[in-house]
């Protein structure tokens, strides 16, 4: 059987942002979307302020639904191309039934449109006559309409180029101090999410694998696999640069996952143990945890 996302627990404080990190396929978007409940869980729990969102009936679905967004990753995918920007930003303000009286809709249009940087003059244009980055802020927008407290960015800013990238990730910097915003940023490049997460968590096929607080992660990263995506990232001083740690074999098959560390095929550590057991999710200190055996010893004799 296959289980994209297995036995993960995550707090994110109100107003902070959770960076979550991994390679394609690693079940970062599905665990994303099954907070959101977009995706139906098998089991496990979600809380968000309190209220369980897999136990919520429709009519309280709905109320949930205003408050935790998503913006993803492709925003012209996600736009109908034969809506103009402001019927799309309009949708889910229709949708919602608070803004049945047409002015009102209007007026709440051209207040995001201001909020997330896009001109006036772009209300009646249509998705391609727009850039990446403009059709990333009606994306923005969209997620903000109803005054949602709680967003999943799924890979928001992967399909642009570099300099948009900045002003994306500065526009959604701006929107969670002046909103009070959570986030969860789903990336696969940790770069991304350096100066951009309060804590980052790592997923390696399905699992969580190592979870710290951002700062404490890029300098002191505990799990191989951690080590190689943080050597990946150009670093411009010669001092600072890092081993690069090129990840070699194969994957291990998500369908029947081994019961073994899903990471040993391509770990430079593996020893017969990791071959054969599965390393539990161990807190090395309060806010720093991992999930292999080169620090599950240590963890104990601590
Ligand atoms: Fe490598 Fe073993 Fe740690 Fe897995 S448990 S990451 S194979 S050392």
């Amino acid at each position: 059987m296959l289980h994209a996302v297995d036995d993960i627990s995550l707090t994110i404080g109100a107003g902070k942002t959770l960076g979550v990190v991994g390679e394609s396929g690693c079940g970062k978007s599905t665990l994303g979307r099954t907070i959101l409940r977009l995706i139906e869980p098998t089991s496990g729990r979600v809380l968000f302020d309190g209220k369980d969102v897999y136990a919520a009936n429709r009519r309280e679905m709905r109320t949930l639904r205003k408050e935790m967004q998503i913006i993803f990753q492709d925003p012209f995918a996600s736009l109908d191309p034969h809506q103009t920007i402001a019927e799309a930003i309009a949708e889910p303000l229709k949708l919602s039934g608070e803004y049945r009286d047409k002015q009102k809709r209007g007026a709440r249009v051209s207040e995001l449109m201001e909020m997330v940087g896009l001109a006036e003059r772009f209300y009646d244009s249509y998705p391609h006559e727009l850039d990446g980055g403009r059709r990333q802020r009606v994306g923005i927008a969209r997620a903000l309409a109803l005054n949602s407290r709680f967003i999943v960015c799924d890979e928001p800013v992967s399909a642009l180029d570099v300099s948009i990238q900045a002003q994306i990730l500065n526009l959604l910097t701006e929107l969670q101090e002046r909103f009070g915003l959570t986030y969860i940023f789903i990336t696969h490049d940790l770069s991304v999410v350096n100066h951009f997460s309060n804590d980052i968590a790592v997923m390696y096929m399905g699992r969580l694998i190592e979870k710290a607080p951002a700062e404490e992660l890029f300098l002191n990263p505990l799990h191989p696999y951690t080590q190689a995506l943080l050597s990946a990232i150009p670093v411009p001083s010669l001092k600072n640069r890092r081993e690069r740690i090129i990840l070699q074999g194969e994957l291990s098959s998500p369908v029947e996952p081994p019961k073994a560390c899903r990471f040993a095929k391509r770990c430079r550590y593996a020893t017969e143990r990791c071959q054969n057991c599965e390393p539990a999710l161990i807190d090395q200190t309060a806010e720093h945890s991992v999930a292999c055996f080169l620090h599950s010893e240590k963890a104990r004799e601590d």
